[in-house]
Protein backbone atom coordinates (compact mmCIF):
# COMPACT_ATOMS: atom_id res chain seq x y z
CA UNK A 1 0.00 0.00 0.00
CA UNK A 2 1.50 3.35 -0.91
CA UNK A 3 2.05 5.58 2.07
CA UNK A 4 0.13 8.43 2.85
CA UNK A 5 3.27 10.81 2.60
CA UNK A 6 3.42 9.73 -1.35
CA UNK A 7 0.23 9.50 -1.83
CA UNK A 8 0.08 13.57 -0.72
CA UNK A 9 2.97 14.20 -3.04
CA UNK A 10 1.09 12.66 -5.92
CA UNK A 11 -2.13 14.53 -4.93
CA UNK A 12 -0.25 18.36 -5.26
CA UNK A 13 1.64 17.22 -8.05
CA UNK A 14 -1.23 15.98 -10.32
CA UNK A 15 -4.61 16.51 -9.25
CA UNK A 16 -7.05 19.83 -8.97
CA UNK A 17 -8.91 19.55 -6.69
CA UNK A 18 -12.53 20.99 -7.20
CA UNK A 19 -12.92 24.20 -4.89
CA UNK A 20 -10.12 24.24 -3.69
CA UNK A 21 -6.74 26.95 -2.89
CA UNK A 22 -4.19 24.14 -5.22
CA UNK A 23 -1.31 25.68 -3.23
CA UNK A 24 -2.74 25.86 0.40
CA UNK A 25 -4.27 22.11 0.00
CA UNK A 26 -0.28 21.34 -1.01
CA UNK A 27 0.56 22.89 2.48
CA UNK A 28 -1.47 21.22 4.36
CA UNK A 29 -1.30 18.13 2.73
CA UNK A 30 -5.02 16.36 1.86
CA UNK A 31 -6.72 13.68 3.78
CA UNK A 32 -7.10 10.46 2.21
CA UNK A 33 -10.44 8.99 2.66
CA UNK A 34 -9.96 4.91 2.16
CA UNK A 35 -13.15 3.04 2.94
CA UNK A 36 -16.51 3.97 4.40
CA UNK A 37 -19.50 1.87 6.15
CA UNK A 38 -23.29 3.04 6.79
CA UNK A 39 -22.63 6.54 8.30
CA UNK A 40 -19.02 6.31 9.21
CA UNK A 41 -15.74 6.72 7.03
CA UNK A 42 -12.45 5.92 7.54
CA UNK A 43 -8.85 7.58 6.74
CA UNK A 44 -5.72 5.75 5.27
CA UNK A 45 -4.45 6.32 9.03
CA UNK A 46 -7.28 4.50 10.34
CA UNK A 47 -8.95 7.60 11.94
CA UNK A 48 -12.65 6.91 11.97
CA UNK A 49 -14.98 9.80 11.15
CA UNK A 50 -18.65 10.13 11.43
CA UNK A 51 -19.84 11.57 7.80
CA UNK A 52 -22.25 14.27 9.22
CA UNK A 53 -22.58 15.42 5.55
CA UNK A 54 -23.48 12.27 3.98
CA UNK A 55 -20.72 12.94 1.27
CA UNK A 56 -21.74 15.77 -0.26
CA UNK A 57 -25.13 15.53 0.75
CA UNK A 58 -25.70 12.72 -1.39
CA UNK A 59 -25.22 9.02 0.41
CA UNK A 60 -28.78 8.88 1.81
CA UNK A 61 -29.10 5.70 2.05
CA UNK A 62 -25.32 5.51 3.44
CA UNK A 63 -22.35 3.43 2.51
CA UNK A 64 -21.59 -0.10 1.77
CA UNK A 65 -24.81 -1.17 0.42
CA UNK A 66 -24.29 -4.50 -1.18
CA UNK A 67 -27.30 -4.58 -3.48
CA UNK A 68 -26.20 -1.30 -5.07
CA UNK A 69 -23.07 -3.62 -5.77
CA UNK A 70 -24.62 -6.45 -7.45
CA UNK A 71 -27.55 -4.40 -9.24
CA UNK A 72 -24.90 -2.24 -10.98
CA UNK A 73 -22.00 -5.41 -11.48
CA UNK A 74 -25.09 -7.95 -13.06
CA UNK A 75 -25.90 -4.47 -15.58
CA UNK A 76 -22.74 -3.86 -16.37
CA UNK A 77 -22.02 -7.37 -17.33
CA UNK A 78 -25.55 -7.56 -19.55
CA UNK A 79 -25.12 -3.94 -21.12
CA UNK A 80 -22.81 -1.88 -19.47
CA UNK A 81 -23.09 0.94 -21.78
CA UNK A 82 -25.98 1.65 -24.66
CA UNK A 83 -27.07 5.57 -25.31
CA UNK A 84 -30.84 6.46 -26.03
CA UNK A 85 -29.95 8.64 -28.81
CA UNK A 86 -30.88 7.28 -32.27
CA UNK A 87 -34.56 5.90 -31.79
CA UNK A 88 -32.84 3.52 -28.80
CA UNK A 89 -33.18 2.78 -25.13
CA UNK A 90 -32.72 0.20 -22.96
CA UNK A 91 -34.65 -1.14 -20.05
CA UNK A 92 -33.15 0.38 -16.88
CA UNK A 93 -33.77 3.88 -18.05
CA UNK A 94 -37.33 3.33 -19.32
CA UNK A 95 -38.18 1.40 -15.53
CA UNK A 96 -36.25 4.34 -13.82
CA UNK A 97 -38.25 6.91 -15.82
CA UNK A 98 -41.41 5.50 -14.79
CA UNK A 99 -40.38 4.93 -11.68
CA UNK A 100 -39.39 8.50 -10.72
CA UNK A 101 -42.10 9.86 -12.47
CA UNK A 102 -44.35 7.72 -10.00
CA UNK A 103 -42.66 9.31 -7.35
CA UNK A 104 -43.10 12.65 -7.97
CA UNK A 105 -45.40 15.14 -8.14
CA UNK A 106 -48.51 13.98 -9.84
CA UNK A 107 -48.62 16.49 -12.26
CA UNK A 108 -44.97 15.40 -13.45
CA UNK A 109 -44.64 12.42 -15.12
CA UNK A 110 -41.75 12.83 -17.43
CA UNK A 111 -37.87 12.78 -16.93
CA UNK A 112 -34.74 13.57 -18.86
CA UNK A 113 -31.54 12.04 -17.62
CA UNK A 114 -28.25 13.71 -17.00
CA UNK A 115 -24.83 13.20 -15.26
CA UNK A 116 -25.14 15.27 -12.61
CA UNK A 117 -26.68 18.44 -10.89
CA UNK A 118 -25.23 21.15 -13.07
CA UNK A 119 -26.32 19.86 -16.24
CA UNK A 120 -29.50 19.39 -15.54
CA UNK A 121 -29.44 22.65 -14.49
CA UNK A 122 -28.33 23.35 -18.17
CA UNK A 123 -30.87 21.23 -19.57
CA UNK A 124 -33.46 23.44 -17.90
CA UNK A 125 -32.26 26.49 -19.12
CA UNK A 126 -32.30 25.24 -22.89
CA UNK A 127 -35.56 23.57 -21.89
CA UNK A 128 -37.32 26.81 -20.58
CA UNK A 129 -36.41 28.93 -23.16
CA UNK A 130 -37.42 26.41 -25.85
CA UNK A 131 -40.77 25.68 -24.16
CA UNK A 132 -41.54 29.50 -24.26
CA UNK A 133 -40.46 29.79 -28.73
CA UNK A 134 -42.92 27.05 -28.81
CA UNK A 135 -45.35 28.94 -27.03
CA UNK A 136 -45.21 31.91 -29.55
CA UNK A 137 -42.99 34.15 -26.89
CA UNK A 138 -39.88 34.17 -27.79
CA UNK A 139 -38.75 36.97 -25.78
CA UNK A 140 -39.56 35.20 -22.47
CA UNK A 141 -36.36 33.95 -21.57
CA UNK A 142 -34.67 35.91 -18.51
CA UNK A 143 -34.16 33.33 -15.87
CA UNK A 144 -34.39 34.91 -12.31
CA UNK A 145 -32.31 33.58 -9.65
CA UNK A 146 -31.26 34.15 -6.34
CA UNK A 147 -28.29 35.70 -4.76
CA UNK A 148 -25.85 32.84 -2.97
CA UNK A 149 -27.76 30.28 -5.01
CA UNK A 150 -26.14 27.17 -6.06
CA UNK A 151 -26.69 25.41 -9.04
CA UNK A 152 -23.67 23.86 -9.93
CA UNK A 153 -20.52 24.74 -11.69
CA UNK A 154 -21.07 24.74 -15.88
CA UNK A 155 -21.52 27.53 -17.58
CA UNK A 156 -25.22 27.75 -16.97
CA UNK A 157 -25.33 26.46 -13.69
CA UNK A 158 -22.48 28.94 -12.09
CA UNK A 159 -24.54 31.56 -14.10
CA UNK A 160 -28.25 30.19 -12.39
CA UNK A 161 -26.13 30.16 -9.06
CA UNK A 162 -25.61 33.25 -7.13
CA UNK A 163 -21.92 32.81 -5.81
CA UNK A 164 -19.89 35.76 -6.61
CA UNK A 165 -16.64 34.30 -6.04
CA UNK A 166 -17.92 31.89 -9.17
CA UNK A 167 -19.20 34.78 -10.82
CA UNK A 168 -15.77 36.51 -10.88
CA UNK A 169 -13.46 33.59 -12.50
CA UNK A 170 -14.98 32.84 -16.15
CA UNK A 171 -16.84 36.46 -16.92
CA UNK A 172 -20.08 35.26 -15.55
CA UNK A 173 -23.16 35.32 -15.61
CA UNK A 174 -24.02 34.70 -19.28
CA UNK A 175 -26.84 37.34 -20.52
CA UNK A 176 -30.42 36.72 -19.66
CA UNK A 177 -29.56 35.66 -16.30
CA UNK A 178 -30.45 38.07 -12.98
CA UNK A 179 -29.99 37.48 -9.86
CA UNK A 180 -32.58 38.64 -6.98
CA UNK A 181 -32.15 38.98 -3.05
CA UNK A 182 -31.96 35.67 -0.51
CA UNK A 183 -34.67 34.96 2.23
CA UNK A 184 -31.59 34.76 4.96
CA UNK A 185 -33.44 36.04 7.69
CA UNK A 186 -30.50 35.76 10.23
CA UNK A 187 -27.75 37.53 8.41
CA UNK A 188 -29.70 39.93 6.12
CA UNK A 189 -33.14 40.15 8.28
CA UNK A 190 -32.20 43.15 10.25
CA UNK A 191 -34.99 44.22 12.84
CA UNK A 192 -37.89 42.80 10.50
CA UNK A 193 -39.50 39.39 11.82
CA UNK A 194 -38.95 36.50 9.75
CA UNK A 195 -42.44 36.83 8.46
CA UNK A 196 -42.24 40.25 7.64
CA UNK A 197 -38.71 39.72 5.71
CA UNK A 198 -39.99 36.34 3.61
CA UNK A 199 -42.41 38.51 2.37
CA UNK A 200 -40.19 41.51 1.76
CA UNK A 201 -37.62 38.65 -0.22
CA UNK A 202 -40.09 37.20 -1.96
CA UNK A 203 -41.68 40.76 -2.94
CA UNK A 204 -38.36 41.44 -4.88
CA UNK A 205 -39.21 38.61 -7.35
CA UNK A 206 -42.25 40.60 -8.60
CA UNK A 207 -40.49 43.78 -8.58
CA UNK A 208 -37.77 42.22 -10.59
CA UNK A 209 -40.56 40.88 -13.23
CA UNK A 210 -42.13 44.12 -13.78
CA UNK A 211 -38.51 45.69 -14.33
CA UNK A 212 -38.22 43.22 -16.78
CA UNK A 213 -41.31 42.87 -17.96
CA UNK A 214 -43.44 39.71 -18.16
CA UNK A 215 -43.03 39.15 -21.38
CA UNK A 216 -39.04 38.60 -20.76
CA UNK A 217 -39.53 36.50 -18.12
CA UNK A 218 -38.74 32.78 -18.62
CA UNK A 219 -38.68 30.99 -15.45
CA UNK A 220 -37.61 31.57 -11.92
CA UNK A 221 -34.62 29.14 -10.36
CA UNK A 222 -34.58 28.17 -6.90
CA UNK A 223 -33.63 25.69 -4.38
CA UNK A 224 -36.55 25.14 -1.82
CA UNK A 225 -33.91 25.41 0.89
CA UNK A 226 -30.33 26.96 -0.26
CA UNK A 227 -27.88 24.13 0.68
CA UNK A 228 -24.32 25.02 -0.23
CA UNK A 229 -25.47 28.95 0.40
CA UNK A 230 -25.80 27.67 4.35
CA UNK A 231 -29.00 25.69 4.48
CA UNK A 232 -30.70 28.67 4.52
CA UNK A 233 -34.23 27.96 4.86
CA UNK A 234 -36.67 30.76 3.86
CA UNK A 235 -39.68 32.08 6.72
CA UNK A 236 -42.90 30.51 6.36
CA UNK A 237 -44.14 33.28 4.57
CA UNK A 238 -41.79 33.27 1.28
CA UNK A 239 -43.37 30.31 -0.67
CA UNK A 240 -46.71 31.25 -0.58
CA UNK A 241 -45.96 34.30 -1.63
CA UNK A 242 -43.49 32.85 -4.59
CA UNK A 243 -46.28 30.88 -5.61
CA UNK A 244 -48.74 34.10 -6.03
CA UNK A 245 -46.13 36.01 -8.08
CA UNK A 246 -45.52 33.30 -10.39
CA UNK A 247 -48.98 32.49 -11.31
CA UNK A 248 -49.86 36.13 -11.98
CA UNK A 249 -46.87 36.77 -14.25
CA UNK A 250 -47.10 32.97 -15.90
CA UNK A 251 -42.97 32.41 -14.76
CA UNK A 252 -42.48 29.17 -14.62
CA UNK A 253 -40.61 27.80 -11.63
CA UNK A 254 -37.44 25.33 -11.62
CA UNK A 255 -37.04 24.15 -8.38
CA UNK A 256 -33.63 22.30 -7.90
CA UNK A 257 -33.96 19.66 -5.99
CA UNK A 258 -30.82 18.24 -6.33
CA UNK A 259 -29.93 18.01 -2.27
CA UNK A 260 -33.17 18.48 -1.02
CA UNK A 261 -35.26 15.45 -3.55
CA UNK A 262 -34.91 11.78 -2.22
CA UNK A 263 -36.05 11.69 1.13
CA UNK A 264 -34.15 15.03 2.59
CA UNK A 265 -36.96 16.53 4.45
CA UNK A 266 -38.83 13.69 4.72
CA UNK A 267 -40.78 13.69 1.69
CA UNK A 268 -39.91 12.35 -1.24
CA UNK A 269 -39.38 15.75 -2.59
CA UNK A 270 -39.28 19.52 -1.20
CA UNK A 271 -42.05 20.20 -3.66
CA UNK A 272 -44.54 18.36 -0.95
CA UNK A 273 -43.10 19.79 2.25
CA UNK A 274 -43.57 23.02 0.89
CA UNK A 275 -46.62 22.20 -0.97
CA UNK A 276 -45.00 23.46 -4.38
CA UNK A 277 -45.97 22.79 -8.27
CA UNK A 278 -42.78 23.14 -9.81
CA UNK A 279 -42.96 23.15 -13.34
CA UNK A 280 -38.98 21.35 -13.55
CA UNK A 281 -37.07 19.48 -10.50
CA UNK A 282 -33.65 19.45 -10.93
CA UNK A 283 -32.22 16.06 -9.24
CA UNK A 284 -29.00 14.40 -8.94
CA UNK A 285 -26.86 13.51 -5.89
CA UNK A 286 -29.50 11.35 -3.38
CA UNK A 287 -30.81 10.03 -6.91
CA UNK A 288 -28.22 7.03 -6.66
CA UNK A 289 -26.87 8.59 -3.04
CA UNK A 290 -23.96 8.90 -4.92
CA UNK A 291 -22.62 5.50 -6.24
CA UNK A 292 -22.38 6.25 -9.82
CA UNK A 293 -22.95 10.22 -11.03
CA UNK A 294 -26.69 10.55 -12.34
CA UNK A 295 -28.84 13.66 -12.63
CA UNK A 296 -32.17 14.65 -14.03
CA UNK A 297 -34.98 16.87 -14.46
CA UNK A 298 -38.41 15.97 -14.11
CA UNK A 299 -40.60 17.59 -16.16
CA UNK A 300 -44.40 18.80 -15.48
CA UNK A 301 -47.36 17.80 -18.26
CA UNK A 302 -47.42 21.38 -19.29
CA UNK A 303 -43.82 21.65 -20.36
CA UNK A 304 -43.19 17.64 -21.40
CA UNK A 305 -46.34 17.75 -23.66
CA UNK A 306 -44.83 21.06 -25.47
CA UNK A 307 -41.56 19.33 -25.78
CA UNK A 308 -43.21 15.85 -26.74
CA UNK A 309 -45.82 17.40 -29.46
CA UNK A 310 -44.57 20.44 -30.74
CA UNK A 311 -41.03 20.35 -30.63
CA UNK A 312 -39.35 18.31 -33.44
CA UNK A 313 -35.92 17.43 -32.43
CA UNK A 314 -35.05 18.91 -29.13
CA UNK A 315 -31.24 19.27 -30.02
CA UNK A 316 -29.99 18.60 -26.49
CA UNK A 317 -28.83 15.50 -24.82
CA UNK A 318 -25.62 13.71 -23.08
CA UNK A 319 -23.63 10.62 -24.28
CA UNK A 320 -24.57 9.63 -20.40
CA UNK A 321 -27.86 10.57 -20.18
CA UNK A 322 -29.97 7.47 -18.78
CA UNK A 323 -26.86 5.12 -18.13
CA UNK A 324 -27.74 2.03 -17.83
CA UNK A 325 -25.20 1.42 -14.88
CA UNK A 326 -26.26 4.50 -13.25
CA UNK A 327 -29.95 3.69 -14.14
CA UNK A 328 -29.34 0.33 -12.10
CA UNK A 329 -27.49 2.03 -9.22
CA UNK A 330 -30.66 4.39 -8.73
CA UNK A 331 -33.35 1.66 -9.34
CA UNK A 332 -31.87 -0.22 -6.51
CA UNK A 333 -31.22 2.78 -4.21
CA UNK A 334 -34.89 3.94 -4.73
CA UNK A 335 -36.27 0.04 -3.82
CA UNK A 336 -34.01 0.46 -0.40
CA UNK A 337 -35.29 3.62 0.14
CA UNK A 338 -38.86 2.19 0.07
CA UNK A 339 -38.57 -1.13 0.83
CA UNK A 340 -36.94 -0.04 4.60
CA UNK A 341 -39.13 3.13 4.74
CA UNK A 342 -36.43 5.19 5.11
CA UNK A 343 -38.09 8.29 4.04
CA UNK A 344 -41.06 7.67 6.52
CA UNK A 345 -38.45 6.86 9.07
CA UNK A 346 -37.16 10.34 8.39
CA UNK A 347 -40.16 12.14 8.65
CA UNK A 348 -41.59 10.58 12.05
CA UNK A 349 -38.66 9.30 14.22
CA UNK A 350 -35.28 10.61 13.17
CA UNK A 351 -35.85 13.98 12.26
CA UNK A 352 -37.80 14.83 14.84
CA UNK A 353 -35.15 13.50 17.43
CA UNK A 354 -32.52 15.06 15.21
CA UNK A 355 -34.15 18.46 15.02
CA UNK A 356 -34.71 18.21 18.85
CA UNK A 357 -31.56 17.43 20.28
CA UNK A 358 -29.40 19.78 17.88
CA UNK A 359 -31.63 22.74 19.34
CA UNK A 360 -29.85 22.02 22.50
CA UNK A 361 -26.91 23.55 20.86
CA UNK A 362 -28.58 27.27 20.43
CA UNK A 363 -27.77 27.13 24.45
CA UNK A 364 -23.63 27.30 23.64
CA UNK A 365 -22.15 31.26 23.86
CA UNK A 366 -20.73 30.45 20.57
CA UNK A 367 -24.09 29.62 18.61
CA UNK A 368 -26.40 32.26 17.38
CA UNK A 369 -28.88 30.50 16.08
CA UNK A 370 -29.65 26.39 15.56
CA UNK A 371 -32.01 25.75 12.48
CA UNK A 372 -33.56 23.08 10.17
CA UNK A 373 -36.14 20.49 8.79
CA UNK A 374 -35.98 16.74 8.44
CA UNK A 375 -32.20 16.10 8.13
CA UNK A 376 -30.43 18.95 7.12
CA UNK A 377 -29.49 21.81 9.67
CA UNK A 378 -27.04 24.75 10.35
CA UNK A 379 -25.57 25.69 13.18
CA UNK A 380 -24.67 30.00 13.29
CA UNK A 381 -21.24 30.61 15.08
CA UNK A 382 -21.24 34.43 16.50
CA UNK A 383 -19.58 37.03 18.54
CA UNK A 384 -22.82 38.27 19.74
CA UNK A 385 -25.71 36.25 20.25
CA UNK A 386 -28.08 39.60 20.95
CA UNK A 387 -26.99 41.51 17.85
CA UNK A 388 -26.38 38.52 15.49
CA UNK A 389 -22.56 39.98 14.85
CA UNK A 390 -20.34 37.41 13.61
CA UNK A 391 -16.61 37.48 14.27
CA UNK A 392 -14.13 38.83 12.23
CA UNK A 393 -14.20 36.62 9.12
CA UNK A 394 -10.62 36.93 8.87
CA UNK A 395 -10.35 34.61 11.68
CA UNK A 396 -12.38 31.84 10.35
CA UNK A 397 -14.06 30.37 12.81
CA UNK A 398 -15.99 28.40 11.22
CA UNK A 399 -12.79 26.49 9.76
CA UNK A 400 -11.43 26.33 13.00
CA UNK A 401 -15.02 24.27 13.96
CA UNK A 402 -14.99 22.67 11.50
CA UNK A 403 -11.12 21.49 11.92
CA UNK A 404 -12.16 20.32 15.84
CA UNK A 405 -14.95 18.39 14.72
CA UNK A 406 -12.42 16.13 12.27
CA UNK A 407 -10.27 16.11 16.02
CA UNK A 408 -13.49 14.50 17.04
CA UNK A 409 -14.15 12.25 14.97
CA UNK A 410 -17.14 14.24 13.22
CA UNK A 411 -17.39 15.45 9.47
CA UNK A 412 -19.31 18.85 9.38
CA UNK A 413 -18.96 21.65 6.88
CA UNK A 414 -18.67 25.24 7.42
CA UNK A 415 -19.46 28.12 4.95
CA UNK A 416 -18.17 31.16 6.32
CA UNK A 417 -19.36 31.00 9.98
CA UNK A 418 -22.33 28.72 9.33
CA UNK A 419 -21.93 25.04 10.61
CA UNK A 420 -23.85 22.88 8.00
CA UNK A 421 -24.96 19.22 8.69
CA UNK A 422 -26.98 16.75 6.56
CA UNK A 423 -26.05 12.99 7.73
CA UNK A 424 -26.87 9.99 5.74
CA UNK A 425 -31.03 9.02 6.05
CA UNK A 426 -29.96 6.16 8.04
CA UNK A 427 -28.75 7.70 10.68
CA UNK A 428 -30.11 5.95 14.13
CA UNK A 429 -31.24 8.06 17.08
CA UNK A 430 -27.93 6.65 19.02
CA UNK A 431 -25.64 8.09 16.31
CA UNK A 432 -27.59 11.47 16.46
CA UNK A 433 -26.61 11.37 20.18
CA UNK A 434 -22.95 10.57 19.22
CA UNK A 435 -23.12 14.07 16.36
CA UNK A 436 -24.61 16.32 18.67
CA UNK A 437 -21.73 14.70 21.53
CA UNK A 438 -18.83 15.42 19.09
CA UNK A 439 -20.60 18.35 17.92
CA UNK A 440 -20.51 20.26 21.89
CA UNK A 441 -16.57 19.10 21.73
CA UNK A 442 -16.05 20.85 18.49
CA UNK A 443 -18.25 24.13 19.58
CA UNK A 444 -16.13 24.40 22.91
CA UNK A 445 -13.16 24.02 21.81
CA UNK A 446 -13.91 26.73 19.01
CA UNK A 447 -14.71 28.93 21.88
CA UNK A 448 -11.76 28.37 23.86
CA UNK A 449 -9.65 29.51 20.66
CA UNK A 450 -12.01 32.32 20.13
CA UNK A 451 -11.39 33.69 23.79
CA UNK A 452 -8.16 33.89 23.24
CA UNK A 453 -7.78 35.14 19.73
C1 LIG B 1 -24.65 19.92 -5.86
C2 LIG B 1 -25.69 20.79 -6.44
C3 LIG B 1 -25.77 21.03 -7.82
C4 LIG B 1 -24.73 20.55 -8.77
O1 LIG B 1 -24.65 19.18 -8.86
P1 LIG B 1 -23.33 18.50 -9.50
O2 LIG B 1 -23.70 17.06 -9.55
O3 LIG B 1 -22.19 18.83 -8.58
O4 LIG B 1 -23.14 19.09 -10.84
C5 LIG B 1 -26.84 21.76 -8.29
N1 LIG B 1 -27.77 22.23 -7.46
C6 LIG B 1 -27.72 22.04 -6.14
C7 LIG B 1 -28.82 22.58 -5.27
C8 LIG B 1 -26.66 21.33 -5.58
O5 LIG B 1 -26.58 21.17 -4.25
Amino acid sequence: MTDLKTLQRDDAAHFIHPFTDSKTLAEKGTRVIERADGIYLWDIQGNKLLDGMAGLWCVNVGYGRQSIVDAVSKQMQQLPYYNSFFQCTHPPAITLAKTIADLAPAHMNTVFFTGSGSESNDTNLRMVRRYWDLKGQPNKKTIISRENAYHGSTVAGASLGGMSGMHEQGDLPIPKIVHIAQPYWYQEGADLSPEEFGLKAARSLEEKILELGEDNVAAFIAEPFQGAGGVIIPPSTYWPEIKRILAKYDVLLILDEVISGFGRTGCWFAAEYFDLQPDLISIAKGMTSGYIPMGGVIIADRVADVIKQQCGEFTHGYTYSGHPAAAAAALENINILKQEKIVEQVANEIAPYFQQRLRTLAEHPLVGEVRGIGLVAAIELVQDKATRARYNSDLGVGTWCRDFCIQHGLVMRSVGDTMIISPPLVITKTQVDELIDKALLALNDTYQQCLSA
